[in-house]
């Protein structure tokens, strides 16, 4: 198959497959339904992408994304694939003929444009030749993004019998991918699956009061990139202060800092100008950096999903690399109640959406594919709502298909210096510094800023007058009372697109009955994570896997669980009695066997450690010579 290879080099510049893909994309070639299991970063993309560029016509991607869909065709694009997204701001109909005599390889839709009727009734005009589902876990209840309209692709399919669809997920739970195969009735699929193992991650979970004493013990001399993930927004702020004040080169990013922001600390970090990128979950999408040497998490995450694919960042370049969470004794209570807390009830989800449409000034019947610039902060302000709780239900408003979110962080802002040059000037001397560089690049940066209103990019100026967005505001707000310029400025940092119209009554109905399920799941979520947090005998590595849907037998003795840490010249008998009823409370066993189990304890260990059990009145020996427990 040296054709396959020969379109790797020239789309993608690349010599070598990664695990699986070239069986993937021969398996769609031979228009196959395709179940494609590769974790994040394992180069799923490419099996559809390749295979689209040999068939006649093009691939229909069906991405959740909505906020990523830009990128990903931008990126196909330069890649010499050339790919189009259905968007909600052009008319269906051109984009459809479009569609039709673009001679696309990749179209790219949103799970709820491939319901619309006039998409469906065209859909035969297109020609199309394969159906990807990327990100196919969000079709299950029991993934961690569950999205209802991933559901209607069966009817897709219904319309177009003799096309091919490949499913790509890097969630690989048992439960999900029977959905997955159920939902989108994939035709006796071929299968690929890579193991989901990371055999150069040493996972470590720390028991720990101090946080922050373990954070800078942990840290002190680090010389390898490293991300600490954080909780809350505040926590990142607060942690990469310990870090710079420590002297280790810190910066932190979370959801609320401007798009510019972001970039200029995701550059700083790729430099390698600061070392540890201190972060909330919103930080991970497309980092694509090889050398990570560490990944700590503060506090564990929500899910082993989220976890798995946290420290996933870790050792890409194939380097020893590890990944450390703490664990205090306050962690599993504050989880549980940071979750449930912000877990908004039936009536706030009406009240919320309610207020949503007021405040948007949607009429009844209204709202399909208009588009609104939302300040989340006014929003909360204007109806006293709990900002975590109108997030939690943006969400699910996003995930329901009643409004698609893409977060943006917008900063509108203008300017009109309404004095004269000469007291302008005046002022400009007795200003502290920080006030007169501000002026003074006003001043300079905009021409006509001294006749009327402009536009400013404030951005822009943070950057180049170096001061910090805080100041920048105060110091316009302070001239705009002493009136030496009008100064209005409104920060949009959600973009909401409408898919459903408004009904009071109707539209919550389907995401009111699934919230209680959601809800379960993500409950049984945080006690698998909890567990794997707390026991500490069975290999990490292995207890993931298994989570996975992997059966190993090896552990990976690089992890922090006792059967993995190197024998110690003395293991508390305490830990030996518990490593070994945490295998005797399996069932009854015999002393061979446990001695299989255990291998890393020494026959005087193990006999020492079964008295102890024994004086304690915790196991004894049955008449099968089998130890049980009491
Ligand atoms: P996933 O969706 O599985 O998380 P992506 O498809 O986004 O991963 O791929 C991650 C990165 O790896 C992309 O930059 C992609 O171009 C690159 N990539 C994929 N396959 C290969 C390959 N065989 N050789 C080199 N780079 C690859
Ligand atoms: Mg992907």
């Amino acid at each position: 198959m040296t054709k396959l290879k020969d379109l790797l080099s020239e789309h993608w510049k690349a010599d070598e497959f990664r695990p699986m893909q070239e069986e993937i994309c021969t398996s769609i070639l031979a228009k196959k339904d395709t179940l494609a299991l590769l974790p994040t970063g394992g180069g799923k993309s490419l099996c559809y992408q390749l295979p689209s560029l040999l068939f006649e016509g093009p691939t229909l991607v069906i991405s959740p994304l909505i906020s990523l869909m830009h990128d990903q065709v931008a990126q196909a694009n330069t890649k010499g694939i050339k790919s189009m997204a259905f968007n909600a701001n052009q008319s269906l109909d051109n984009q459809l003929d479009n569609a039709a005599f673009g001679r696309y390889k990749l179209l790219y839709c949103s799970p709820e444009k491939a319901q619309n009727s006039l998409f469906l009734a065209r859909l035969s005009q297109l020609n199309i030749q394969c159906i990807a589902v990327d990100e196919a876990h969000c079709i299950s209840q029991w993934g961690n993004d569950f999205r209802p309209a991933f559901r209607e692709i069966k009817s897709l399919r219904e319309q177009l019998p003799e096309v091919p669809v490949i499913a790509l997920t890097a969630s690989a739970t048992p439960a999900v991918i029977i959905d997955i195969k159920e939902q989108l009735a994939l035709d006796n699929p071929n299968e690929f699956k890579t193991s989901f193992a990371r055999e150069n991650i040493a996972l470590t979970i720390e028991n720990t009061q101090d946080k922050y004493g373990s954070i800078l013990r942990t840290f002190h001399g680090i010389k390898t990139p490293a991300i600490i993930y954080c909780s809350s927004r505040r926590e990142t702020e607060e942690v990469n202060q310990l870090l710079n004040t420590n002297g280790i080169k810190a910066t932190y990013f979370h959801g609320g800092l401007t798009a510019q922001q972001k970039q200029d600390r995701l550059f700083a970090w790729h430099q390698e100008q600061k070392l540890v990128m201190v972060a909330t979950n919103a930080f991970g999408m497309g980092i694509d950096k090889g050398n990570i040497g560490l990944v700590v998490h503060l506090t564990i995450p929500a899910s082993l999903e989220h976890y798995y694919q946290e420290i996933g960042r870790a050792g890409r370049n194939g380097n020893n690399a590890k990944a450390i969470a703490y664990f205090s004794p306050g962690d599993e209570q504050r989880l549980i109640q940071q979750y449930l807390g912000q877990l908004p009830t039936p009536e706030f989800i009406q009240k919320c959406y309610k207020s949503l449409c007021n405040y948007l000034i949607i009429g009844h019947g209204e709202g399909i594919e208009q588009e609104w610039r939302l300040s989340f902060q006014d929003f909360c302000r204007a109806y006293k709502f709990s900002p975590k709780k109108v997030d939690a239900c943006i969400t699910l408003f996003d995930q329901a298909s009643i409004f698609h979110r893409i977060n943006t962080n917008r900063q509108d802002a203008s300017c009109q210096i309404i004095c004269s040059p000469t007291q302008f000037k005046l002022e400009l001397e007795k200003a502290p510094l920080s006030h007169s560089k501000v002026l003074q690049f006003i001043g300079r940066e905009y021409v006509g800023v001294f006749e009327r209103e402009t536009t400013i990019d404030l951005d822009l100026i943070t950057r180049k007058s170096k001061v910090s967005f805080s100041t920048l505001i105060d110091v316009m707000e302070h001239y705009k009372q002493q009136e030496l310029l009008s100064f209005n400025y409104a920060s949009s940092d959600i973009h909401l697109i409408g898919i459903k119209p408004r009904d009071d009554k109707h539209t919550l109905n389907e995401l009111l009955r699934n919230t209680e399920l959601i809800h379960t799941t993500k409950i049984e979520k945080i006690n698998s994570m909890l567990s794997f947090a707390k026991q500490q005998n069975r290999c990490k590595q292995k207890e993931l896997l298994v989570y996975f849907g992997e059966s190993i037998t090896i552990s990976c003795k690089l992890c922090s669980a006792n059967e993995c840490v190197p024998i110690k010249k003395e293991i508390p008998i305490k830990d030996i009695a518990a490593q070994i009823l945490d295998y005797v409370e399996q069932g009854p066993l015999a002393t061979q066997q446990l001695k299989v189990s255990l291998p890393h304890l020494s026959v005087a260990e193990l006999a020492e450690g079964l008295a102890w059990l024994e004086r304690q009145q915790k196991i004894k020996t049955n008449a099968l010579a089998q130890i049980i427990k009491l």
